[in-house]
């Protein structure tokens, strides 16, 4: 068993709580309540499954402020961000009270000499893995679909939101749901992979669904592989954000900012990669510039502040190190680059340009406040570009003509494409990446799908 987790305030470097981990047979014990949960659970009717799911989003709504704060503190998200995370975790459990039962509805199919049907059963048991970067919404946007289709869930949530992660636990039962359904596992560090491993192999787990980094997904994935499980990966990303010559640039550059900076730059569909047609590079190059100059950094917990701390010591040194090296390879340093100084991990606002293939801003993904800058000499160039990675999450175009702007996004590989939009998730739309930013899909009826049992009846 490895040491206690303690967490602690990355804007302040002050710690927060200790959590003892957890040793095997409490690990075992917690599984076979979850399972027996699980079972039970998969023989409540649909539309008592719905209600349940409709009181989960007002149980969130009374407990916003609570969760928004223990995502603050924890993992040092803006306050106004924080709380819209909860806000946005309760529209999809209505969302999926409404439109969950009729997804999952039996589809009836015409065979000569028989009743004949497709149903959508629950899967069982299944193993979350989860990141920190958005504590509440990461958990919600896996966890609503799959308690409405009849499964249970044992979630493994990153170290650093423990805090978090227990509420949550405890708000999923004071919503009505029975205790046990999800359950919250305590551990961290070396167990972690072990651990996981062993709980991939264990008969009473399903499937497991892992959002995180390439490495954490490999792992898991791998793991699954070898316990022929399902598995659904929703890993890292290395979004293009391309302008066309004929954009509105101002717009463009103003989406730009909130698209790079929205969680301080750590999520997975923010855009990092600004591909610019060469005739309006100077102008998007100028307003977007101003625009991240203007973001105000500092306290997560004032309103006022746009960009907080990273959420991690580590998080902070690698993107001063991509900084580094970008810019050793040729980049050109436009504002920022640099941690800014005292406790908290902080980092300045960062604009490159002149970047491109073979530099770490552009062929990595970067996870922080770090915007990489790339002139197209035209639209062949800006969609070579724009799938010159190993990542295939979201894509944004900019245009005055959307016809252009589809016709640029059928030629770049991505889970999601937005023209004179910046990429989000949304309930009603499926959301996953392809290439290496994994792949399934949560969300929508493709994500409630994902861990049911397709299940043929014929009936003579
Ligand atoms: P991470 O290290 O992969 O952590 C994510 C989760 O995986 C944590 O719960 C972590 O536990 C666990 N984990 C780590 N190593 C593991 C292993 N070998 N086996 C099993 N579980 C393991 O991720 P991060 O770097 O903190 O988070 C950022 C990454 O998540 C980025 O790459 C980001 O793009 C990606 N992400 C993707 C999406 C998406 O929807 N595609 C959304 C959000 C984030 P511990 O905390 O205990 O280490």
């Amino acid at each position: 068993m490895s040491a206690a987790i303690r967490t602690v305030n990355p804007a302040t470097g002050q710690p927060l709580a200790s959590y003892d981990t957890w040793d095997t047979a409490r690990i075992e014990a917690a599984v076979e309540r979850a399972h027996a949960a699980s079972r039970a659970w998969a023989l409540v009717p649909v539309a008592e499954r719905a209600a349940r799911v409709a009181h989960l989003a007002r149980t969130l709504r009374e407990h916003k402020d609570r969760l928004a704060h223990l995502a603050v503190t924890e993992m040092g998200k803006p306050v106004g961000e924080a709380e819209a995370e909860v806000e946005k975790s309760a529209l999809t459990a209505e969302y999926y009270a409404e439109r969950g039962p009729g997804i999952l509805a039996d589809e009836h199919v015409a065979i000569d000499g028989a009743e004949a049907w497709v149903a959508y059963e629950p899967a069982g048991l299944v193993l979350a893995v989860m990141p920190w970067n958005f504590p509440v919404w990461q958990v919600m946007r896996f966890a609503i679909p799959s308690l409405l289709a009849g499964n249970g869930v044992l979630l493994k949530h990153a170290s650093n939101v423990t805090g978090g992660a227990l509420a949550l636990q405890d708000l999923i039962v004071e919503a009505g749901f029975p205790e046990h359904l999800v359950t919250t596992l305590v551990i961290a560090d070396a167990d972690v992979p072990d651990t996981t491993s062993r709980l991939i192999e264990d008969d009473r787990i399903a499937a497991v669904t892992l959002t995180g980094s390439n490495r954490a997904g490999a792992a898991v994935g791998s793991a699954a592989g070898r316990a022929a499980k399902k598995s659904v990966l929703e890993l890292g990303g290395s979004d293009a954000f391309v302008v066309l010559d004929d954009a509105d640039v101002g717009a463009a550059a103003a989406a730009a900012v909130r698209a790079r900076f929205a969680n301080s730059g750590q999520s997975c569909v923010c855009a990092k990669r600004f591909i610019v047609a060469e005739a309006v590079m100077d102008a998007f190059t100028t307003a977007f510039v101003a625009g991240v100059e203007r973001l105000r950094i500092g306290d997560p917990h004032d309103r006022s502040t746009q960009v907080g701390p990273l959420a991690r010591g580590d998080l902070r040194e690698a993107i001063a190190r991509q900084v580094e090296e970008s810019v050793a390879a040729g980049a050109r340093l436009l504002t920022g680059g640099k941690p800014l100084p005292g406790e908290g991990c902080f980092f300045q606002p960062t604009v490159l340009t002149d970047t491109g293939p073979g530099m770490a801003a552009f062929d990595e993904e970067t996870f922080g406040p770090l915007a990489a800058l790339a002139v197209a000499r035209d639209d062949d160039d800006a969609a070579r570009l724009a799938d010159a990675t190993s990542f295939g999450l979201g894509l944004s175009v900019w245009t005055a003509d959307t016809g252009r702007g589809i016709a640029l996004a059928r030629r770049i590989t991505s889970g999601a494409a937005f023209v004179n939009a910046v990429v989000a998730s949304d309930p009603r739309l499926p959301f996953g990446g392809t290439k290496r930013s994994g792949y399934g899909r949560e969300l929508a009826g493709a994500g409630i799908r994902e861990f049911t049992n397709t299940r043929a009846y014929w009936v003579a």
